[in-house]
C-alpha cells in the first residue's frame, strides 16, 4: 500500500495488467516503445543484453516497438512467454491516462506469424489431463486449423504418453498443475521434454465446460458429428486447450472447425525409445534432420507437404484400406510420369495456404497473405481435374467455385504485389480497381492543379505578380507578399503571419481548396482500406473451402512425393497379404543406401513365414552390417504401411500391429536412469505389450552388465519371445545363444571373407552361425595401434583359452603390408599341419605333434 501512494497512475495501471500475467513478461506500449518494468526489465535486459535503465527508482528497458519480432524471437527462445499490451485508447487532453490491454500473448505454439515458424514443422500445443486409468491428450495446431482427441493408456512410466510426445512432437505443453505435482514420474517426463510446459488450475480441465466450450467454438449445440459425448473422459484435456489458445490469441480461431478423435488402434504403435533409434526425422547423433528417414524420402515441393509427410511417418496407418487408398494414388502418379510431371510443376507455384489462411482468420494477415492464397488457389485450379475428386474429399459445388473464382480474380487485380510490409495507405490496392478509390486519389493528385489554378487566379485579379503560394506545418497554405506589396491584397484576405520583408495571408477559397485536399486525402485512404477489408473478409467467408483446398494440395504433395522418391531411388509397391507373413526379397537401407556410391549397397532378403520359424537370430561381428539389415526390416514395414512404396524388389507382408525396435544401450541420464535400467525397460516393455502380429527387432540385448547375466537375460528374453510368436529380428554378440536348441529358430549371420588374415564384411545375410566376434579386427580397422592389439590377443589367450569363439578370430598380426616375423611362423605352423599325413600316424605321434605345435605357438604371442 505504501508503495502504491508513491506510483504513478501509470505504474498503477501497469501493476494492475502485470497481475493478470503473472507469468509472462509483459511489454507495456509507450508511445513508440514497448517498455519493460521492474523484474522483467532486469530479467529481460539480461537475457538481451539491453540498457537497464530507472524510472522514479525503479528498473526498466524498453525496445522499439517496430523491432519486437526480434525480441520476441529471442524470448521465446530463451523460454520465455510474452504479453503485448497495447495503447487502445490514446490520452485526451494531457492529464488522462491512455487506456491499454494486453492484445496477445506470444507463446511457442500459439503465434502464427512466418518468422517464429519452421516451415516444415507443425506448431501443436498438446494438453494432458488425467482421468481414472487413462489420460486425455489432446492437440492443436491454429496455424492450420488442425485439433487432435486422443485416449492414451495410462502405465506407470507414462510410456504410451512419452510415445504420444514423440510422436506429435509439441512446442507447448499444457497441464494440471495439481497433476504435475503429484506424480513424479510424469513431472520427470515433462520436465525433460524439450517443449515449455505450462501449469494450469485443475477447473480449467472440467469436462462439462469443456464439451460447452467445443461447441461454441464451432457453433453448434452437439459434437455427435465428432463422436463426442457430454461427459466423454477423452474431453478433459480438450477444454483447457481450446480455453487456453482463445485466451493467449485474443482474437478469433475459426480456423478451428473440427474435432478429430484419433483411435489408438488406427496407428501403428512405435514406442518412443524406438521412434528415436529409427532415426524417424531426426538422426540420434546431432539431432538434425540429415541421415533421418524423412530426408531420405522427402521430395516434397511445399511447406504443407513437408509438415504432413513427417506426419504421415510419424502416425503409421494399420487400416488396409487408409494404406491402399493412399498406395492407389502413389501407383496413378507412379505409372504415370507426365502427370507427375504436370502436378509437380504446379506444385512449386503452391504457398502455404494453411497458414495463410489461420492468419486471415485471426485477423493477423499482411496484405501480400491474399496475394498468396490467390496464386495458390489459382494453381490449384490448375491441378484439380475429375479424376482428383476423391482425393479432395469433396465435390466443390459451382457456387463455391464461382466465388472462389471471382476472388483469385478480384485479389490479383486489385493487390499491388510489391507491398510486403503492413498495410500502409497508398501502397496496397492498385489503381484500375475501384472507381471510387480512383477518383479520391485523383482529387487528392488534383489538389496541386487546383492551388496553381487559384494562384494564377489571385495574380491576375491583384496584379501582385510577385505572390507566392506555399505551406508549412504550422500554418498549413498560405499566400506570401512582399511588405511593400501587401497594401494592394483585397481586404477578403487574413492575416496569418507577418515576417520582416513578408506579410503571409490565407483567403477562404484557400481554406476551401485546402480542405478539399485533406478531405480526398482521408477519404482515399479510407476507401482503400475499406477495398482491402472487403477483400479479407470475403476470403475469410470461403476459410473452409480454403482449408479443405491445403488439405488436398498437402495430400498431393506427399503422394506425389513418395511417388517421385520410388522411382528415383527403385522402390516397388509392397503388398498386403491376409496371411502372418513377411517376404521381403532384395531389401534395401532407404539411408545408408543413399550415402552409398550407386550400387555399392548389398541387398537382402528375409523371409517370416505365418507358421514355424518366426524368430530370427542374427550373430555376426561388429561392422558386418546387424544393425542396418534390422533397421531396414522396421523401416520397410513402416514405408509400407504409411501408404509408400518400398526400398525392395518384391515385399509381400501382413499389417503389423506394433513396431519394436531396441536398439544398442542409451543412458536417460537426465531422467536417471542407467544404460542397463533403460535396456531392461525397454525389453520389459516389449514383452508386457508386444503380440503375435508384431514386429520385434532388438539389437543387442544385456550388454550393459556382466557377460554372465547379460547372456541369460538375453536368453530368458529371447524364450519368451518365442513363446509369444511376434516376427522377431534378435541380434547378439552372445554367439552361444545359438547353441541352444534351435529347432524354432532361424539361425542367420552375415558373410565375412577371410583372406591372410584380412576380414572382409560381404554384408550378405545367409543361414548360419558367425564363427568369430572379430571384435580385434574390427578394432584394428579402427586405428587400435598394434602394441595394444598384440596385448589383447595375448590376454585372450592366457585368459579365454576355454572361450572357443574368441579364440577363432584370424590373426591380426599377419598384416600384408607389415611384413614380420610372425607370419613366415605362421606360415610355417599352417603348412606343417596341413603335411602332417593322420592315416600314417599312430594317435601318439598326433598327440606330440599337437604339443609341438602348441609350443611353437607359445613363441608367437
Ligand atoms: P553392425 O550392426 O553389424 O555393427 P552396421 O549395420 O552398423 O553393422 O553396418 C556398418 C556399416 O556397414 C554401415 O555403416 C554401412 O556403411 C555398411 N553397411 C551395412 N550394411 C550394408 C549393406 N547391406 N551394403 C553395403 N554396406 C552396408
Amino acid at each position: 500500500m505504501e508503495k502504491a501512494e508513491t506510483l504513478t497512475p501509470m505504474m498503477i495501471q501497469y501493476h494492475q495488467i502485470k497481475e493478470q500475467h503473472q507469468d509472462t513478461v509483459l511489454f507495456f506500449r509507450l508511445g513508440d516503445f514497448y517498455e519493460m518494468f521492474e523484474e522483467d526489465a532486469v530479467e529481460v535486459s539480461r537475457l538481451l543484453n539491453l540498457t537497464l535503465t530507472k524510472r522514479n527508482g525503479q528498473p526498466m528497458c524498453g525496445i522499439p516497438y517496430h523491432a519486437a519480432k526480434v525480441y520476441l524471437k529471442r524470448l521465446l527462445e530463451a523460454g520465455k512467454k510474452i504479453a503485448i499490451c497495447e495503447q487502445t485508447q490514446l490520452s485526451q487532453g494531457n492529464r488522462q491516462l491512455a487506456q491499454r490491454e494486453v492484445v496477445q500473448v506470444v507463446t511457442p505454439a500459439t503465434v502464427v506469424e512466418d518468422d517464429f515458424l519452421q516451415a516444415d514443422r507443425d506448431s501443436f500445443i498438446l494438453s494432458i489431463a488425467f482421468s481414472k486409468k487413462s489420460l486425455s491428450v489432446s492437440y492443436a495446431d491454429i496455424t492450420s486449423g488442425q485439433f487432435f482427441l486422443r485416449t492414451v493408456l495410462l502405465d506407470d512410466r507414462f510410456n504410451h504418453l512419452a510415445s504420444v510426445l514423440a510422436q506429435v512432437g509439441p512446442r507447448e505443453i499444457l497441464v494440471n498443475e495439481d497433476d504435475y505435482f503429484l506424480h513424479q514420474d510424469f513431472q520427470t517426463l515433462l520436465d525433460t521434454y524439450p517443449a515449455m510446459v505450462t501449469k494450469l488450475p485443475s477447473w480449467h480441465f472440467s469436462r462439462d465446460k469443456a464439451y460447452e466450450r467445443l461447441c461454441k467454438q464451432i457453433g453448434t449445440t452437439s459434437l455427435k458429428a465428432f463422436d463426442l459425448e457430454q461427459n466423454d473422459p477423452i474431453l478433459g484435456s480438450a477444454g483447457a486447450l481450446l480455453w487456453y489458445i482463445q485466451e493467449t490469441a485474443k482474437t478469433s480461431l475459426d480456423q478451428i472447425q473440427r474435432y478429430e478423435v484419433v483411435g489408438e488402434e488406427t496407428l501403428l504403435s512405435i514406442d518412443e525409445a524406438s521412434r528415436k533409434s529409427l532415426e524417424l526425422l531426426t538422426n540420434l547423433n546431432d539431432g538434425t534432420k540429415a541421415f533421418s528417414l524423412f530426408s531420405a524420402i522427402d521430395a516434397t515441393l511445399t511447406s504443407m507437404g513437408a509438415r504432413t509427410l513427417k506426419r504421415w511417418i510419424t502416425n503409421v496407418l494399420t487400416d488396409l484400406s487408409q494404406i491402399q487408398f493412399r498406395q492407389d494414388w502413389v501407383t496413378l502418379l507412379y505409372e504415370d510420369r507426365s502427370e507427375l510431371g504436370r502436378i509437380r510443376s504446379h506444385l512449386k507455384q503452391v504457398l502455404d495456404l494453411q497458414r495463410l489462411t489461420s492468419r486471415i482468420a485471426m485477423n493477423r494477415h499482411l496484405p501480400k497473405d491474399l496475394v498468396g492464397i490467390a496464386q495458390t488457389v489459382q494453381s490449384f485450379f490448375q491441378i484439380i481435374d475429375q479424376r482428383y475428386q476423391t482425393l479432395l474429399g469433396q465435390q466443390l459445388d459451382q457456387s463455391v467455385l464461382a466465388l472462389l473464382v471471382d476472388l483469385v480474380q478480384r485479389i490479383q487485380r486489385a493487390i499491388n504485389t510489391e507491398c510486403q510490409g503492413a498495410f500502409e495507405e497508398g501502397k496496397v490496392i492498385l489503381t484500375g480497381y475501384d472507381q471510387v478509390l480512383d477518383e479520391l486519389r485523383s482529387h487528392k493528385a488534383g489538389g496541386k492543379q487546383l492551388l496553381s489554378a487559384y494562384l494564377e487566379k489571385v495574380r491576375e485579379q491583384t496584379g501582385i505578380t510577385t505572390l507566392k503560394l506555399s505551406s508549412n506545418k504550422i500554418l498549413g497554405h498560405y499566400l506570401e507578399v512582399s511588405k511593400a506589396q501587401a497594401e494592394r491584397v483585397p481586404a477578403t484576405f487574413y492575416r496569418k503571419q507577418t515576417l520582416v520583408n513578408a506579410e503571409r495571408f490565407t483567403s477562404d477559397e484557400l481554406i476551401a481548396c485546402e480542405q478539399t485536399i485533406l478531405q480526398s486525402s482521408f477519404e482515399a485512404e479510407k476507401r482503400e482500406r475499406d477495398v482491402y477489408e472487403q477483400l479479407v473478409s470475403d476470403t475469410r467467408s470461403l476459410q473452409q473451402v480454403l482449408l479443405s483446398i491445403s488439405t488436398f494440395l498437402s495430400d498431393l504433395d506427399c503422394l506425389q512425393s513418395l511417388a517421385s522418391t520410388a522411382i528415383t531411388h527403385g522402390y516397388s509397391k509392397p503388398e498386403f497379404v491376409e496371411e502372418d507373413v513377411m517376404e521381403i526379397i532384395g531389401a534395401r537401407h532407404p539411408v545408408v543406401e543413399q550415402h552409398l556410391p550407386v550400387g555399392a549397397f548389398v541387398a537382402n532378403d528375409l523371409t517370416i513365414g505365418s507358421t514355424g520359424k518366426r524368430f530370427c537370430l542374427i550373430t555376426g561381428p561388429n561392422m558386418a552390417g546387424k544393425s542396418t539389415f534390422l533397421r531396414q526390416t522396421a523401416l520397410i514395414v513402416l514405408l509400407a504401411q504409411m501408404g509408400s512404396y518400398v526400398p525392395a524388389v518384391k515385399a509381400r507382408l501382413s499389417l503389423v500391429d506394433r513396431l519394436y525396435c531396441r536398439v544398442g544401450a542409451s543412458d536417460n541420464l537426465a531422467r536417471g536412469e542407467s544404460t542397463f535400467l533403460v535396456e531392461m525397460q525397454e525389453a520389459a516393455h516389449i514383452l508386457r505389450t508386444a503380440s503375435r502380429r508384431s514386429l520385434v527387432i532388438i539389437d543387442e540385448l544385456g550388454r550393459g552388465t556382466s557377460t554372465q547375466d547379460g547372456m541369460s537375460i538375453a536368453y530368458a528374453v529371447m524364450q519368451q519371445l518365442l513363446d509369444m510368436g511376434s516376427k522377431t529380428l534378435f541380434a547378439t554378440h552372445y554367439h552361444e545363444l545359438a547353441r541352444i536348441d534351435t529347432s524354432s529358430i532361424q539361425l542367420l549371420t552375415l558373410q565375412v571373407s577371410e583372406n591372410n588374415g584380412e576380414v572382409r564384411f560381404l554384408r550378405r545375410v545367409i543361414e548360419g552361425i558367425a564363427n568369430s566376434s572379430y571384435g580385434l579386427n574390427v578394432a584394428k580397422m579402427a586405428g587400435i595401434s598394434r602394441e595394444v592389439l598384440k596385448m589383447a590377443r595375448s590376454f585372450q589367450k592366457q585368459h579365454f583359452a576355454e572361450y572357443d569363439l574368441a579364440s577363432q578370430q584370424p590373426d591380426l598380426f599377419s598384416i600384408a603390408d607389415e611384413p614380420s616375423q610372425f607370419d613366415e611362423q605362421q606360415i610355417e605352423v599352417l603348412s606343417q599341419i596341413e603335411s602332417f599325413s593322420i592315416e600314417q600316424s599312430s594317435p601318439l605321434d598326433a598327440l606330440i605333434f599337437l604339443k609341438k605345435l602348441q609350443e611353437t605357438l607359445k613363441h608367437l604371442v
